[in-house]
């Protein structure tokens, strides 16, 4: 095994932290936010990412007439509310994501097995990635700023969906021509089945983490935490 890529919610990480402190707190400060960029012209980032939510909102009738700041607060609250994968959202919450992890106001949560096995790991030459659903920016934020310090740095590859879908094949195909090593020197650690299906049948060796909260599940290997993974491969 030359390398680990792993899942960031239910594997690195508390499905709570993104579910009870990340979207609620990207809910809590719209209003601030749009107090500040709705009319900031300079950024043009913003700009785009609310156009886009404009657009969508309109195709999806979350409003009619005019986009104003207040729709603007109505349709966010709805997208976030719903889960909806629009890309001018995720750029709206990587940025207020931005600034409570600069301002202290969020620690990106790790398990605490996570930073000792990652720096383990390193040390023992293995490459380190993450394949997440979250955006690579909100990756990088989240293991910037844990309790244990920078950890991001420990990482060589950040995958997001840019790649594919997590329960496509196709994507762990991509990840692995990207990585550039031999698809069963790979390692793939997630809680979800049907990710670690699509990556087995990429060729990558799976195991599922089945952290508190996890249904384990009867077709692979389960492990507890990161501490378990060498024992369970014999390596
Ligand atoms: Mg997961």
């Amino acid at each position: 095994m030359q390398c680990i890529l792993m899942d960031v919610e239910g594997t690195t990480t508390s499905i709570h932290f993104v579910h009870d402190i990340l979207f609620p707190f990207s809910k809590d400060n719209l209003i601030s936010f749009l107090e500040e960029e709705f009319n900031n012209k300079t950024n043009t980032e913003i700009q785009l990412a609310l156009q886009e939510v404009a657009k969508v909102g309109l195709e999806e009738k979350l409003y009619s007439g005019q986009f104003n700041q207040e729709i603007a607060l109505r349709v966010l609250i709805h997208m976030i509310k719903n889960d909806m994968k629009i890309k001018g959202l995720k750029t709206i919450q990587g940025f207020q994501w931005q600034k409570g992890y600069e301002q202290g106001k969020i620690i990106g949560h790790v398990y605490p097995d996570v930073p000792e096995c990652l720096q383990e790991w390193k040390e023992k030459g293995l490459k380190l990635g993450i394949y997440s659903s979250g955006s690579v920016h909100a990756q990088k934020l989240l293991f910037n700023h844990t309790k244990y310090g920078n950890l991001q740095d420990l990482f060589d590859y950040n995958f997001d969906t840019e790649v594919g879908h997590k329960r496509e094949v196709n994507s762990y195909k991509e990840i692995q021509k990207k990585i550039n090593l031999p698809s069963d020197e790979i390692l793939f650690l997630s809680d979800i089945p049907e990710e670690l299906e699509a990556a087995k049948l990429a060729g990558f060796k799976v195991l599922q983490l089945v952290r508190a909260g996890t249904k384990p599940s009867p077709d692979f290997t389960g492990i507890r935490d990161f501490t378990e993974v060498e024992d369970v491969l014999g390596e």
